[in-house]
């Protein structure tokens, strides 16, 4: 986003709308911090700018993927935003099988945001421990060896409001797959939040929470059912071509 520094009359308005605090009045007018800029249009979609002074222009790769993955209007490749419906409706899909699990890991949050670097670095990270990446996920998309989780090296410096990687391990390597992501965090230049996925047994016990349990890792239960939204997934068929 750009601000037409012609029309601008500095009256601050927009700065609130902006998730990673990018625009400063600098002069009277309102600057950009390009770098910090996510290319979200939440400054521009709340159409609160009294001169129409917010500006997106034409976005060229690789600052294309800011829009992508932090515009909650964009749909990229069948998937919108950040995306994790997977996760959210293995109920319905049957992606998470018995003897799987799946985790997600959530990196950056309004105000904090991350990069394709970080996220890289996670997806490195559980490559290495035998997880299959999402291939229904924005991330996926962007991994151009998914053996070392490897991301498009033209994208990692771009920033992103935030990102999520979804993958499957093996129920018997979910440990590993934890405790190594864990273990990375310091390694980070954003926050992140993990989520692990794996279907109860006939007992209600599961397997998930025994292994976490067993690690000494604290976690908060959290059950979903789906009432129904996930079966309305018309895209069913075209996320099934979904390929990097
Ligand atoms: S496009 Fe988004 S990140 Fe960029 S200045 Fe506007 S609100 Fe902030
Ligand atoms: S709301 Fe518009 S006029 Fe006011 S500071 Fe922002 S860009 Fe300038």
């Amino acid at each position: 986003m750009i601000v037409d520094q012609k029309l601008c009359i500095g009256c601050g308005r927009c700065r609130v709308y902006c998730p990673v605090r990018a625009i400063r009045l600098e002069n009277r007018k309102a600057v950009i911090d390009q770098d910090l800029c996510t290319e979200c249009a939440n400054c521009q979609r709340a159409n609160i700018c009294p001169k129409q002074a917010l500006v997106k222009p034409a976005l060229e790769w690789p600052r294309q993927v800011r829009s992508q993955m932090s515009d909650v209007t964009t749909v990229y490749r069948g998937v919108n935003g950040r995306g994790t419906e997977e996760m959210k409706t293995n109920d319905v899909t049957g992606r998470f099988k018995k003897g799987f699990a799946g985790i997600a890991v959530e990196l950056g949050r309004p105000q904090v945001s991350t990069t394709m670097r970080d996220l890289e670095k996670i997806a490195m990270v559980v490559a290495a421990h035998g997880a299959e990446f999402e291939e229904c996920n924005p991330i996926t998309s962007y991994i151009v060896d998914k053996a070392t989780g490897k991301v498009n090296p033209e994208i990692l410096d771009e920033r992103v409001i935030s990102g999520i990687i979804e993958v499957t391990v093996p129920i018997e390597r979910l440990r590993e797959n934890v405790e190594a992501i864990i273990a990375a965090a310091d390694q980070l230049d954003t926050v992140f939040s993990l989520d692990v996925v794996c279907v109860n047994n006939e007992d209600g016990s599961n397997d998930a929470r025994t292994i976490l349990d067993e690690a000494g890792i604290w976690y908060r239960p959290n059950a979903k059912n789906n009432v129904g939204l996930g079966h309305l997934d018309s895209r069913r068929e075209k996320d099934v071509s979904y390929t990097a």
